[in-house]
C-alpha cells in the first residue's frame, strides 16, 4: 500500500509515484501544519459546498498571503527534502518519485537507486516528461525518466514547461535595466525592474512626510500600495506612472534605507513573484532577484564594473556629465548600503553566471546573455 499520490508505470515497467510535491518541504512546519488544515475532511467539504465566487476570493486571499509568508522565509526552509522523497519512494514501492510544487527542475538519485524529478512549473519553454498515445511515461529503460526531450504527446499533455525566469542583479549604474529591458524585448519576455519599485515606495514614503528611517511606516506604505507596470515596462503607483518623479534625487537618496526594511522587502519581494506568475514568465533586474526573489530562476546573470565605469555610464545616461564626483559618490554610498544591510544584501549567487561589463557596450552583453540562454535550450 503506498501512502497518498498516484502510482503509474513507465513504458518499461518502472513503478512511479506521483506526489503534489508539498508533502516533501518537510522543515517548513507551519507550511505543514497549514496544508493539514487545507486538507481536512471538514474543509474540503466546505469548500466544494461554498458558491464558485465565494471559492476563488478565498483562493486568491489565501495565494496573496501564502506569496508573502513563503516571500519572508529562507530558501533553504521552503526547499523539498531528498530524505521525504525517499521515505515516500520506499513506502509505495516506487523507483521513481516525480512531483511539481517548487517550479524548479530537478532530478537526483535516491538511496536504493530510486530517482526523484521534480518538474519544473508549467507553461515556459523546458520539456518535462514524455507521455506515449497511451498515456504512458516513458522510459528510455534504464531507469532514467526522459527529461528535455521531444514534447509531449497523447495524453498526459498538462506536463509541459516551465515559466523563463531571467535574474539579472548588480551593483548601481552597472547599466541592469537598460541590458534588462533589450533582453526582455529580444525574448518577448515582461521586463520586470524591481529597483524601480522600491522607488516608488520611497516616493510615496515621502508624499506622505513619513521618515524612510521609519520601518513600521515603510512597511505599512509598502504593504498598502498597488504596485505594477504598464506595457512598456514603467512602473505605476495606485494605477498613476510613476516616473519620472521616482528618479527624483529625494527619492535616489532615500531609497537604499527605505529598501533595507525587512517588512518593505517582504512586502515587494512578494508582489514581484505575484507578477511574474500573472505576466508567465520575466526578466528580473536588482540587486536580489538571484538570491532571494527568484532563487530557482531558469537563468542568473550577475554583472559587474568598475565604479569608475559605473559613474561615467551613469552621468551619460542622465547627461551629467558635470556631476560625475557627485554621481560617483551616490553610486559608492549606494553599494556600500546595498551590500552591507542585514536583509538581502546584494552578493552574487553563487549559480550566477558573473560578467565583467567595463568595456562592453549594452550590445556585447545581451548577445553573450542571448548566447548562454539560447545555447542552453538546445
Ligand atoms: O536599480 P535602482 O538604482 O533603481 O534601485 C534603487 C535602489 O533600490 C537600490 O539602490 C537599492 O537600494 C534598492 N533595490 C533593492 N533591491 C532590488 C532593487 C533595488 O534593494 N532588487
Amino acid at each position: 500500500m503506498h501512502p497518498g499520490g498516484l502510482i503509474g508505470r513507465t513504458s518499461a515497467g518502472a513503478r512511479v509515484l506521483f506526489l503534489h510535491g508539498d508533502e516533501l518541504a518537510t522543515r517548513d512546519k507551519s507550511y505543514q501544519r497549514l496544508r493539514r488544515v487545507l486538507r481536512s475532511r471538514a474543509v474540503r467539504a466546505l469548500s466544494n459546498a461554498a458558491p464558485t465566487a465565494l471559492a476563488r476570493v478565498a483562493a486568491r486571499a489565501l495565494r496573496r498571503k501564502s506569496a508573502r509568508s513563503v516571500a519572508a522565509k529562507s530558501a533553504a526552509y521552503v526547499e523539498l527534502q531528498a530524505t521525504a522523497a525517499a521515505a515516500w519512494c520506499a513506502a509505495s514501492g516506487a523507483s521513481h518519485v516525480v512531483c511539481g510544487h517548487a517550479h524548479r527542475f530537478r532530478a537526483e538519485n535516491l538511496e536504493r537507486g530510486a530517482r526523484w524529478i521534480v518538474l519544473d512549473a508549467f507553461g515556459g519553454a523546458r520539456d518535462l516528461l514524455r507521455v506515449t498515445d497511451e498515456g504512458e511515461l516513458v522510459s528510455d529503460g534504464s531507469g532514467v525518466v526522459h527529461t528535455n526531450t521531444a514534447p509531449l504527446q497523447g495524453r498526459g499533455s498538462a506536463l509541459s514547461s516551465a515559466p523563463m525566469i531571467i535574474a539579472v542583479d548588480g551593483p548601481a549604474g552597472v547599466g541592469k535595466s537598460t541590458l534588462a529591458r533589450a533582453l526582455a524585448r529580444e525574448l518577448g519576455l515582461f521586463f520586470l525592474d524591481t529597483g524601480a519599485m522600491y522607488r516608488a515606495v520611497t516616493l510615496a514614503v515621502l508624499e506622505r512626510g513619513l521618515a524612510p528611517a521609519d520601518e513600521a511606516a515603510c512597511g505599512r506604505v509598502a504593504r498598502a500600495l498597488t504596485l505594477a507596470f504598464d506595457r512598456d515596462g514603467n512602473v505605476l503607483l495606485e494605477g498613476c506612472p510613476g516616473e519620472p518623479a521616482i528618479r527624483g534625487p529625494e527619492v535616489t537618496r532615500a531609497v537604499s534605507l527605505v529598501a533595507a526594511h525587512a517588512s518593505v522587502r517582504t512586502a515587494v519581494v512578494a508582489r514581484q513573484r505575484e507578477l511574474a506568475e500573472e505576466q508567465g514568465g520575466v526578466v528580473a533586474e536588482g540587486r536580489d532577484t538571484t538570491t532571494v526573489v527568484f532563487p530557482h530562476a531558469t537563468h542568473k546573470f550577475y554583472l559587474t564594473a568598475s565604479l569608475e565605469e559605473r559613474a561615467r555610464r551613469r552621468a551619460r545616461q542622465e547627461n551629467a556629465l558635470e556631476r560625475l564626483a557627485e554621481i560617483r559618490a551616490d553610486i559608492q554610498r549606494r553599494d556600500q548600503l546595498d551590500s552591507s544591510r542585514a536583509h538581502s544584501p546584494l552578493v552574487a549567487a553563487p549559480d550566477a553566471l558573473c560578467i565583467q561589463t567595463d568595456g562592453l557596450g549594452v550590445g556585447e552583453v545581451v548577445a553573450q546573455i542571448l548566447m548562454h540562454v539560447r545555447g542552453s535550450q538546445r
